[in-house]
């Protein structure tokens, strides 16, 4: 029996794994492809803020890209490359909410060089831009290294069934505790108020002439080259769902997507197609991640009106031993590591998480409107 069993192998499965195997616990990742087979494998795996307006998921998002970075390069430097980033408005809409950033940024700000702006990207030197530090991580390679310390069984989680203090895990595994880290891909419990949803995206890498120092953003993100070789990624195709679509995917239309929008940015050179990568993100409908226990809907309803009508978190019913992590839109990356160690927290510790965070907020706003 396993003290933990984390079903989903990306980079929120594998950051669980990392924070309790380190803890001394035995742990299990369960992936039904292979570790970082989703939406993480597909991922650019830029370490980056967000430039947003004033709100609770800019700060969530600036804080865990303080810790994560930190994280990052204590933890895994060698698969850390530390790059300057420059994010470059796409309209007058995006140039003010980066003017404002700049007027109140947290984050030392860097100048980008306009020798390099000049030959490299000379369109942004009329644009609005922001250039500071930040990094990307390799993403397939980041998290096989987080799950070292724990045993990888390569499965898809069909049946889990809670006996005697313990989980079942397709009748054959167990675990005192179980962690829900399946992506956009599948909920596993099937709870009324839990939605998610996947949003399609692509990365290809190439190999060009275009020497590349920073990460950008634009229309597309476009990382730094490393030995002739960068990636361009996004994740804007909200249509198009692996398994609810009957087509599959356009690779070709998807990587002249890529190539169109990042060459609006930027000027690349000699290009060759080196690799596809493709999957889903999931992100919550408030835009915050989903971190903690499940609350039990049913069993919650039926002990009356007094548990929903003032939600009070404490009050309701969870499912034993069990926690999520999911929904963290297009910041996974970024999130992980400091999520993860709040979930550790929670599990070894019962420190709690903040509320905000917390997948009960969605039964509350459900079972008010019922
Ligand atoms: C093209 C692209 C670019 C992106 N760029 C960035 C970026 O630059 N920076 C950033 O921070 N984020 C980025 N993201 C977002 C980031 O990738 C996601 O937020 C992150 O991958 C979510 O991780 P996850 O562990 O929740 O889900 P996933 O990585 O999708 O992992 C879920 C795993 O669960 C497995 N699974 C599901 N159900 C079962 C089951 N029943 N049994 C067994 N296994 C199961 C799946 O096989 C999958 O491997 C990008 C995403 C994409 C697609």
């Amino acid at each position: 029996m396993y003290d933990v069993a984390v079903i989903g192998g990306g980079i929120n499965g594998c950051s669980v794994a990392y924070e309790l195997t380190n803890a001394k616990k035995s742990v299990a990742v369960f992936d039904m492809n292979g570790i970082a087979s989703g939406g993480s494998g597909a991922a650019g795996a830029f370490i980056s803020p967000k430039f947003s307006k004033a709100g609770e998921l800019k700060e969530l998002i600036h804080e865990a890209f303080v810790y994560s970075m930190d994280f990052y390069e204590k933890n895994f430097p060698h698969l850390l490359s530390k790059a300057p980033l420059l994010h470059i408005a796409q309209d007058e809409e995006d140039s003010q909410i980066l003017r404002l950033y700049k007027q109140n940024s947290l984050l030392t700000l860097q100048t980008s060089s306009e020798e390099l702006l000049q030959t490299l990207i000379p369109h942004a030197k009329n644009q609005e831009n922001i250039c500071l530090q930040a990094g990307v991580v390799n993403a397939q390679a980041m998290c096989e290294a987080m799950t070292k310390g724990a045993d990888f069984i390569k499965q898809k989680v069909q049946s889990l069934i809670y006996d005697d203090g313990m989980w079942i895990i397709n009748d054959e595994y167990s675990a005192k505790h179980v962690v829900l880290a399946t992506g956009a891909y599948e909920i596993l419990i099937q709870e009324p108020y839990i939605k998610l949803r996947g949003v399609w995206g692509h990365r290809i890498d190439i190999k060009t002439s275009t020497q590349n120092p920073y990460s950008i953003h634009q229309f597309v993100s476009i990382s730094p080259s490393k030995e002739g070789v960068l990636a361009i990624g996004a994740t804007h195709n909200v249509h198009y769902h692996p398994q609810k679509n009957s087509l599959t995917y356009d690779i070709e239309e998807g990587r002249a997507e890529l190539l169109e929008k990042a060459s609006r940015t930027l000027h690349l050179e000699g290009i060759e197609i080196l690799k596809d990568y493709t999957g889903l993100r999931s992100g919550s409908f408030d835009y915050i991640p989903l971190v903690g226990s499940l609350v039990l809907s049913s069993e919650t309803l039926a002990c009356g009106n007094k548990k929903i009508k003032t939600p009070d978190y404490a009050q309701y019913l969870y499912y034993p031993n069990l926690s999520m992590i999911n929904g963290s839109g297009g910041y996974g990356f970024v999130l992980a590591p400091y999520l993860a160690k709040m979930l550790r927290d929670e599990i070894l510790s019962g420190t709690k998480i903040n509320e905000k965070l917390a997948p009960a907020r969605f039964f509350a706003r459900w079972a008010k409107k019922l």
